[in-house]
């Protein structure tokens, strides 16, 4: 799906929250990239996408109304038989929602240098902003994270990179390899056209992404797009 289509099928449904795998379509869509990920609704949906995925896969339930869907049991990772999928797929059908109840089945990222967390808010006085930060204990205990008003230049996502306490974790740390920042600065630089192009969106959550040496990959993302009253 393309940009705008999700937009336009979020606007006529009077939505203004898009499922994880809308978001990720979304960002396919701009160029960032996503584990292949498929959408399905019966059992043998689900394990004719795994198979074509090939194993390791992820599952996810999504529905609207489940936010934090590993707190609610809503992500099976790691997946490595048809059998594991058939029982993923049972758990899951048993979680409530008041949805119609969909699932991503996706390719399992391979463990990265470290997850980070790339977003955009909107700041009621200077628009939208982006934000960086390393996920896990040093985004949510010591928030460790910098932000730019959009647009941003090449120069102003290095910095906002290269400023944040947890920097060294990316360079090289403890025999680690180095990440590649030219793949995080790329994520940063999409976000920041997109949201100049596309006044409609709100916010923009993705979290984490996995960063490797070779480059990257965004495994959960949330977008939220302004209501009637915001965007006039
Ligand atoms: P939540 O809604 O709880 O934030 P996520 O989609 O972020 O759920 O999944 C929870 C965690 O599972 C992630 O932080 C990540 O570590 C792992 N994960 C999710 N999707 C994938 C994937 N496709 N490949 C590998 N790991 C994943
Ligand atoms: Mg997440």
């Amino acid at each position: 799906m393309s940009v705008s289509d999700i937009l336009k099928q979020k606007a006529e449904a009077g939505q203004n929250v898009l499922t994880e795998y809308e978001s990720k379509e979304l960002l396919k869509d701009i160029g960032i990239p996503i584990p292949e990920q498929k959408l399905t609704q019966s059992k043998e949906e689900t394990i004719n996408a795994a198979e074509g995925i090939g194993y390791p896969v992820v599952m996810k339930l999504m529905a609207e109304d489940i936010v934090h869907k590993s707190d609610t049991g809503a992500v099976k990772l790691n997946l490595g038989s048809k059998e594991e999928v058939e029982k993923a797929y049972d758990e899951l059908m048993e979680i409530p929602s008041k949805e119609e109840k969909q699932i991503s089945v996706q390719g399992m990222a391979k463990e990265p240098i470290a997850e980070l967390i790339i977003g955009m808010t909107t700041d009621p006085q200077f628009g939208p902003a982006l934000m960086f930060g390393i996920g896990g204990i040093l985004v949510e205990l010591l928030e460790d994270v910098s932000f730019r008003i959009a647009p941003i230049t090449e120069y102003d996502a290095k910095e906002m990179i290269h400023e944040i306490k947890g920097f060294p974790l990316l360079d090289g740390f403890r025999g680690k390899p180095k990440a590649n920042i030219d793949a995080i600065v790329d994520v940063l630089m999409k976000i920041s056209e997109f949201v100049m192009e596309h006044q409609e969106v709100y916010e923009m959550d993705l979290n984490p992404v996995f960063i490797y040496e070779d480059g990257i990959v965004c495994v959960d993302a949330r977008i939220i797009l302004k209501s009637e009253q915001e965007s006039d």
